[in-house]
């Protein structure tokens, strides 16, 4: 799940980086310079972090929403920007993405998308592209419900 709610993140503009399966001294090693804050379900490494001092809250939802809203409360966001934004990463490799001009795509993406779709984005490493559309539209329905939790009064 935590996978998913990654994927998001990136979408929404965060720099996320998402390890699966992976060694709790390697992770400790990798993210030491405190640069990141990790979010984990292990409640015995969320232990060692907090020992060592490394940023990290633990995840204990099992709902998507409800996980999002805890991770921008806990990094004192108190608002995400619609999607695709100037700062939408790749899905998929966590870089930001490129403006693509619609006319360069015709024989890229489905012919309907290029027909209804009218902005564009393209990953420059794996070369995924991105655009306005319904899976745009249910993002920022999730983004809607997400500022309305976390906007400061
Ligand atoms: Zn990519």
């Amino acid at each position: 799940m935590l996978g998913k709610v990654a994927k998001k993140l990136r979408i929404f503009g965060f720099d996320t980086e998402y390890l699966a399966n992976t060694d709790d001294n390697e992770i400790i090693n990798r993210f030491s310079d405190r640069k990141r804050i990790i979010l984990t379900r292990d409640k015995q490494l969320y232990k060692r972090l907090t020992k060592l001092n490394i940023p990290s809250f633990p995840i204990i939802s099992d709902n998507e929403l409800e996980t999002l809203i805890i991770i921008m409360k806990e990094s004192n966001i108190n608002y995400v920007l619609s999607v695709p934004n100037e700062n939408t990463r790749c899905s998929l490799c966590n870089k930001t993405l490129d403006k693509a001009q619609k006319s360069s795509l015709a024989d890229i993406v489905p012919k309907k998308v290029f027909e209804n779709a009218n902005i564009f984005f393209k990953c420059s490493i794996c070369k995924k592209v991105y655009w306005d559309g319904k899976h745009t539209k249910e993002l920022n329905q999730i983004i809607d419900k997400i500022n309305k939790e976390i906007k400061q009064v």
